[in-house]
């Protein structure tokens, strides 16, 4: 083998010097290869003596190609060499052995090349969507818009040179074809995927029904591109095939299984949400998929498999459209020991755009918090084993006359009763605590009350897992022949379900050993057809949520991924990015592979949106201002003929302000709408179409609402939206801050309240000649030192800080004239 085709001459002649400085015995190197697989440089690991040296594992984990010298010149592998050539070599490892004066080379292991991608050139893909280019060819209403090239080009550039961009693009810009033009060249050239993930279900509908296929037309290639749904969203044929055999133990629910049975012949998705009705939790959670009770191989329906089918399309796609939720289950699952290199949840990827960026840290902290109530206990437990007037039913029962440990399935009856009693006691514990409040953190300042419902979770949690181990025993007992029965799958899932639960009650008591989690308690109110007749219409709900996702993004998606493209409409607070990036942990990733931008809208805002501040409002915590909104409103309506959105921050404030309004504008020829009053989806449909109606609505229609046209012609903020100081997830990252000598309210509470209120504002211009108001009823806005970062994130538009009389008359003539 000749040494100059693996080692070039200074690699050789550090070598060749350290062997000699350490006397002529063995030396461990290390050494990263190019891409024509020359060391061109190498590293000191460890040294030894004549015939052995110590491996630095640390160093060898982060390499291309280990090295060492044997002495004796005889440069054949011993059985140690093996061993440790093999293990590297499982990592893409070479292993190389060479003489003292590296001159000869035996190379027990070959390197895995790097891999080199080709670069899409930034200029060739800008001309798609340029004047001239294929996109003005195809589309009537053409205009070239240069933030939405320029953007195209960066996002290139990410690709190209393996960056995390965070880039903020206004509403208008047309960001979708900027991201999957260069997503599309990229995996299409390299033969990679891309992952698009985005925050809300109608971005993806719209990304895979509209904006992709019109990105094939543009570039003029095919583009494989798949959907991907968490499994749960899919039919599994093998449980709906078990389940409609027991059709008659579906007391009341049968036809509803019918129904999907049907659907399921000819359904070309199976996902629930191409079912023309939305099933009952209760039966879809029977008939879903799901990991533990899928047979994979084994089962009989596997070649119709709609999961299967979806996986096989991903597995070939180019771009794969998922939601943030998904896409953490898979990097959950790669950093629990899956890797980066095969495939998860999803195949394995290098690249990923998030739209709708500004939502990561909540989705991020919504996958990453556990909880637990009463009703799924009870849930599973029941589906596992029920006892009712003398006799026996669940899934436990089956699997005992399966099991050589039948026996042990007896104790079922004691154990589930143990379950219930424990149940009890951690919720009557947890109540005493929440009496006045509906929330509760266990912390040093509350954990001395906290002991009685620790000592119940104490309880429920040796309940909980000696059932779970009853069932494990019971399972074990299973010969590999009767493994297939539907009790053992359903069981694995019920079991998983079970443990987790266990986990996080056993978390409980030590919380301030945990101090990157939050642990709280929640009360709530069951919705009023599930109240029992004599039953407690409360319950509680235990919640471990994590305190900080950045550390869990570095090392799962800025760590591992080539490029990873950030975009939204809102992703700065005052003049920069730092508040996002710090909450998602884009600053652990390094400055030197972030790249920053702004792609303003190109609306016309100075032209089509006023923005006013009544200036003789009362401030929010006078106890006036409720009268005062309640009296503003109906002005700020007929002023506007209706087309109205008002956002509230809080409930209560909504239903107290909808009933006095509904009130005094009787005779109002517009529906005066509030939420809750019907589904969300509904109260959208209706306030679009009813060109005078008025929406009062809270926290989701802040983000997302998409209403264009003269329907929505103001936007009415009644408070800015600050977090309620009750939240304890919030106060517990509040504290974080204070704790380390920051100031909570300037680095946590004003930049969250900065990008909602972003968001809101947002929901008004949405086509370049829709027209409208912002009114923000809360002066502190312009009164107080904070307000100019509110004011600092709006789009250039004339603002007006004036009498209520005075904004009422001109919000008549701005929308009218
Ligand atoms: S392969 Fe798995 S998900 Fe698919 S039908 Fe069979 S058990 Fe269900």
């Amino acid at each position: 083998m000749e040494i100059s085709k693996y080692l070039s001459d200074s690699a050789r002649q550090t070598i060749k010097a350290a062997v000699k400085e350490a006397g002529g015995n063995e030396v461990f190197f290390t050494g990263d290869i190019t891409s024509n697989g020359l060391v061109e440089s190498v590293k000191i690991g460890s040294r030894g003596n004549s015939h052995t040296v110590p491996v630095n594992f640390h160093d060898a984990r982060n390499t291309s190609v280990l090295i060492h010298n044997h002495p004796s010149g005889n440069l054949l592998p011993s059985e140690a060499d093996l061993n440790v050539a093999a293990g590297a070599s499982e990592n893409g490892c070479g292993f190389y052995i060479i003489n003292n004066s590296a001159t000869e080379i035996y190379v027990v292991v070959e390197p895995v090349l790097p891999h080199v991608a080709k670069k899409v050139n930034e200029d060739e893909a800008g001309e798609y969507i340029s004047e001239g280019g294929p996109l003005s060819k195809i589309s009537d209403s053409f205009e070239e818009r240069p933030v939405q090239v320029e953007l195209l080009k960066q996002i290139v550039n990410a690709f190209n040179d393996d960056k995390i961009a965070v880039f903020e693009a206004g509403t208008g810009v047309g960001k979708s074809y900027s991201y999957l033009i260069p997503s599309a060249l990229w995996a299409l050239t390299n033969r990679e995927k891309v992952i698009i993930s985005t925050g809300t279900i109608n971005l993806q509908q719209q990304l895979c029904e509209k904006d992709v296929p019109a990105v094939e037309k543009i570039i003029g290639k095919k583009i494989k591109y798949v959907l991907m749904k968490g499994r749960q969203n899919y039919v599994c044929l093998r449980r709906l095939n078990d389940a409609a055999s027991i059709l008659d133990l579906f007391e009341g629910e049968g036809d509803e299984l019918k129904k999907i049975a049907e659907w399921a012949q000819s359904s070309p998705t199976g996902s629930r949400s191409d079912l023309s009705f939305m099933p009952t939790e209760n039966i879809w959670s029977k008939v879903n998929s799901e990991s533990d009770a899928c047979m994979g191989m084994r089962c009989p329906y596997h070649n119709d498999c709609f999961v299967m089918k979806v996986r096989k399309e991903a597995a070939g796609a180019n771009l794969i459209i998922v939601n943030h939720h998904l896409l953490f289950a898979d990097i959950e699952s790669r950093l629990s020991g899956a890797g980066y290199d095969d495939a998860a949840v999803l195949p394995p990827y290098r690249h990923i755009i998030f739209d709708e960026a500004h939502g990561i840290e909540n989705a991020a902290t919504s996958f990453f918090s556990e909880s637990v109530n009463r009703f799924k206990i009870n849930k599973l437990v029941n589906q596992m084993y029920r006892h009712r007037k003398n006799s026996e039913a669940g899934h436990l029962c089956s699997l005992a006359i399966l099991s050589a440990n039948e026996e042990k399935a007896g104790d079922a009856f004691e154990f589930t009763n143990k379950i219930k009693l424990a149940l009890t006691n951690v919720e009557i514990t947890a109540k005493d605590l929440l009496t006045n409040d509906y929330t509760m953190r266990l912390y040093e300042g509350t954990a001395r009350n906290f002991g009685p419902f620790l000592v119940a979770v104490g309880e429920l949690t040796r309940a909980l897992g000696a059932f779970a181990d009853l069932i494990r025993i019971v399972m074990e007992g299973v010969s590999d022949d009767d493994k297939d029965a539907p009790c053992y799958w359903e069981s694995k899932t019920i079991l998983r379900h079970l443990d987790s639960y266990v986990i996080l009650l056993k978390n409980f008591p030590m919380w301030d050993e945990k101090k990157d989690d939050v642990f709280w308690i929640q009360k709530k109110r069951l919705p009023p057809d599930m109240i029992r007749d004599g039953g407690d219409p409360e319950y509680v709900i235990l919640t471990q949520t994590p305190l900080d996702i950045s550390h869990l993004m570095n090392d799962g998606v800025f760590e591992q991924m080539s490029s990873v493209v950030c975009t939204s409409a809102t992703l700065k607070t005052g003049r920069d990015y730092s508040y996002w990036m710090r909450r998602t942990g884009v600053t652990l990733a390094g400055e030197d592979r972030i790249i920053k931008g702004e792609f303003p809208s190109p609306f016309p805002y100075n032209k089509n949106m006023l923005f006013a501040v009544p200036n003789d409002a009362p401030l929010p915590d006078n106890i006036q201002y409720q009268q005062y909104i309640e009296m503003a409103l109906p002005r700020l309506i007929q002023a506007a003929a209706g087309r109205t959105l008002v956002l509230f921050t809080s409930y209560e404030s909504l239903k107290s302000a909808h009933r006095t309004v509904v009130a005094c504008m009787r005779g109002f020829p517009g529906r005066i709408m509030k939420q809750g009053d019907d589904d969300n989806s509904k109260l959208l449909e209706a306030f679009k179409k009813e060109n005078e109606s008025v929406l009062f609505a809270t926290d989701s229609f802040w983000q997302g609402v998409d209403i264009p046209g003269e329907s929505l012609s103001q936007v009415i903020i009644v408070k800015l939206p600050f977090t309620v100081p009750n939240d304890p997830v919030f106060v517990a990252r509040a504290e974080a801050i204070e704790k380390r000598g920051g100031s909570s309210f300037m680095e946590l509470s004003v930049p969250e309240a900065v990008i909602k209120f972003r968001q809101g504002i947002g929901r008004l211009i949405r086509r370049s000649d829709d027209k409208g108001v912002v009114v923000v009823l809360d002066r502190r806005i312009y009164e107080k030192r904070y307000g100019s970062w509110f004011i600092a994130s709006m789009p250039e538009c004339k603002k007006v800080y004036e009498p209520l009389s005075d904004i009422t008359d001109r919000i008549n003539s701005f929308i009218f004239n």
